[in-house]
């Protein structure tokens, strides 16, 4: 059933290169999900996430702290590695230190034709954000529109908006399928879904992912009833935790990730403004911790997701050194233990230690069994 996910996201490049030769159309590297996707579709440039690889390495110690987080290391050493090296432009969303300092360091070390930092306000919450940030994205037009050769139209905007949106829209609609007593789709092969579509073009996702979903509301699809969890915390992309922890008998239903809900939860709403409207998306997302000031938005979030979706218990991941989570977490674990959702905090690093963690998560398990014998 996810057979074509699957492949996409283990042969990410091997897609985007193909995807050049066949369209002759640019392909743009992006760190952080603050990026306006909506303008580079606009301008048919393909945007593909820039994720680690999980391997170990020694190529960043030159360039980057080794108490900066283990993800933007692990994406910088890619770039390094010249894993990337397919991609016509690069550029950030202002997020957390660590990431940019990442972006920093591949912009100068490795070759690029184009290169953008986008001035995403932390300030979410202020009411100038949005009228600041659509000021921002009118620039970054510009940029764009002198990169490729070609003025982007109104239309050409919408469009880009449509092509988010409807990807945005199916996901939303499969995470619903996960609030059934038995939701047909794993949280791994969830997870394929979700990280192939940050780098498959949209237009080529979106048949897929609907064909995927019909299959899903006739019934079809695997048994997935063990005990329901959430992923929440730091950036997680590791598809081999996920099938570790649900090889013990767990079953995860949702997530507040980057590469998970935090992507796809919210569309752009239809207003004349078309960069307004994509800005007011932006900020209006389930905020990344770094933003998330001065009310914490993400703790309601998080506990409306917990209930919505019946979890048991929660697994909260955060990357070893990963400021704006490591503040955060503290106060969400208290918010998810008051309604009765236990939790069980992992650190992660480049490398995850699967036998460890498995051992771990077995216990936090058979403690949420226990608990529903009572
Ligand atoms: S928010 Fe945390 S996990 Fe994400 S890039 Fe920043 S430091 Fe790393």
């Amino acid at each position: 059933m996810i057979t074509q996910f699957r492949d996409w996201e283990q042969n990410r490049h091997t897609y985007a290169k193909a995807w050049k030769e066949k369209t002759g159309g640019k392909v743009m590297g992006y760190f952080c999900t603050y990026v306006p996707e909506e303008i580079l579709y606009a301008a048919n440039i393909l945007p593909v996430r820039i994720l680690g690889s999980h391997e170990p390495h020694d190529v960043t110690e030159a360039h980057i702290f080794g108490m900066f987080c283990p993800f933007c290391r692990d994406c910088l050493a890619q770039g390094l590695k010249g894993k990337y090296n397919y991609l016509d432009g690069v550029m950030i969303s202002q997020s957390c230190l660590h990431i940019r300092q990442a972006y920093t360091s591949w912009i100068k070390h490795v070759p690029i034709d184009f290169s953008y930092y986008l001035p995403m306000p932390n300030n979410i919450q202020s009411t100038h954000a949005v009228k600041y940030l659509a000021g921002e994205l009118a620039q970054f037009k510009v940029a764009v529109e002198k990169w490729i050769g070609k003025e982007l139209t109104d239309e050409d905007i919408k469009h880009g908006i449509e092509i988010m949106n409807e990807n945005r829209g199916l996901m939303q609609q499969l995470y619903s399928y996960k609030k059934n007593e038995n939701p047909l789709i794993s949280g791994e092969e969830t997870m394929e879904v979700a990280i192939s579509e940050q780098m498959v073009d949209k237009r080529e996702h979106t048949p897929v992912l609907k064909e995927l979903i019909d299959k899903i509301a006739g019934g079809a699809g695997s048994k997935n009833n063990g005990t329901r969890l959430m992923v929440l915390g730091s950036e997680d992309d590791d598809i081999a935790f996920i099938r570790m922890v649900e090889s013990v008998g767990a079953t995860v239903v949702t997530d507040d990730h980057c590469v998970g809900t935090r992507y796809f939860w919210n569309n752009v709403e239809n207003n004349d403004d078309y960069l307004e409207a994509i800005a007011r998306r932006y900020c209006e997302r389930p905020a990344c911790p770094s933003k998330d000031w001065i009310e914490r938005s993400r703790i309601p979030h998080i506990l409306s997701l917990a209930k919505d979706f019946d979890v048991k218990g929660a697994i909260v991941i955060q990357q070893k050194f990963c400021d704006p989570h490591e503040l955060d977490i503290p106060a969400i674990i208290k918010a998810l233990n008051a309604i009765d959702v236990k939790t069980l905090f992992l650190e992660f690093d480049v490398t995850v230690p699967l036998g460890q963690f498995k051992i771990r998560v077995e216990a936090f398990l058979e403690m949420l069994q226990e608990d529903d014998l009572f």
